[in-house]
């Protein structure tokens, strides 16, 4: 705390003492105040807290060294320079007073202008330190407020990295059966393509569609036909290996990318998910349901558009469906297809 004007406290046993340096201390434009005692001075310097003591040291009952240690071991008194005005001028005495904490020490009789630079130059540094201290403890706040800144940045940050990767995830997924989309397989087929014009292997396509769908829906409703959907997810994707990729095509439409895979190769895998399906009931409806699927096959071919290569395992799929059903037809070519 900065007084307007600087509050020194003079401390002398002897009074006339006291009236001269009060009054040249006052003429310098500071407060003044007195204390005849040692004891007087530590009471009144606990309440008060001067600004900067000037202190006798020969004085009876508490002398000056003892007063200036009791002021060093109080935390509240410890703060307020102390200068030794004294008569005495042994280097034992001046080298006890700094020991004791004292930053300066002026022999009587004294030179008013000696006394007031030094008075100037402790309250300079009491102030900078002071000043140090309020920007240190702002300091310290100010960090304390960036580090909560900054935990909370790093929390929203993994709760926005927990939302895109959701984000992302509801974008390539089905939401009923928890395929790919059909945004998301397309995407995989393109980048099969570019691995094909590197490697020349070829992957096949396959389309696949549930056997009389709409009949079960109409026979035990859109619930148990949800189940259907799931129940043939859930056995593709066990069937599949792991390169596969299946997703939800269409309502009832499955597409499964086989890398890797000629169109022979994607037969064999095929029939097996034929087979499962064939012999198993669906198993959580509550009614005896066999559910069958008919599948088109087609090799990529880099001649013509991706979308023509799924299109030709559409063709496929439909030449099965008018075969009867539950079986696996490979694209055979233009001209076989024709009819
Ligand atoms: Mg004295």
């Amino acid at each position: 705390m900065k007084r307007i004007k600087p509050l020194i406290l003079i401390v002398d046993d002897n009074p006339q003492n006291l009236q001269i340096v009060g009054e040249k201390i006052e003429q310098s434009g500071y407060d003044a105040a007195i204390a005849t005692n040692g004891t007087q001075a530590y009471d009144f310097a606990k309440t008060n807290k001067p600004d900067l003591v000037l202190l006798d040291i020969m004085m009876p009952m508490v002398d000056g060294f003892d007063v200036c240690r009791l002021f060093k071991d109080n935390p509240v008194t410890s703060g307020i320079p102390v200068i030794f005005l004294t008569a005495r001028t042994d280097y034992d005495d001046i080298t006890r007073a700094f020991e004791l904490g004292a930053v300066d020490y002026v022999i009587k009789p004294f030179n008013v202008m000696e006394l007031n630079a030094r008075i100037k130059t402790h309250l300079d540094l009491k102030y900078s330190r002071e000043q140090l201290i309020d920007y240190n403890k702002e300091l310290e706040k100010t960090n304390q407020e960036l580090k909560q800144a900054n935990k909370i940045i790093s929390e929203k940050n993994i709760q926005l990295g927990e939302t895109m990767k959701q984000l992302e995830i509801a974008a390539r997924t089905d939401p009923l059966t928890n395929l790919l989309n059909r945004r998301r397989i397309i995407e995989l087929i393109e980048i099969e393509a570019i691995r094909f014009a590197r490697n020349k292997k070829l992957f096949s396509i396959v389309i696949a569609d549930i056997d009389f769908f709409k009949s079960i829906n109409d026979n035990y409703g859109h619930d148990e036909g949800d189940v259907v959907l799931k129940s043939i997810a859930d056995t593709i994707t066990a069937t599949i290996r792991k390169q596969d990729s299946v997703s939800r095509w269409g309502g009832e439409e499955f597409l499964i990318l086989l890398p890797e895979t000629d169109a022979n190769g994607a037969k064999n895998l095929t029939g097996k998910i034929r087979e499962k399906l064939a012999v198993s009931s669906l198993v959580p409806l509550n009614i005896d349901l066999k559910v069958t699927m008919t599948f088109g096959i087609a090799e990529y071919d880099e001649n013509i558009f991706i979308d023509s290569t799924i299109k030709k395992a559409d063709i496929a799929l439909y030449e099965g469906k008018n075969k009867g059903r539950n079986c696996v037809v490979i694209y055979k070519g233009d001209a076989e297809n024709k009819t």
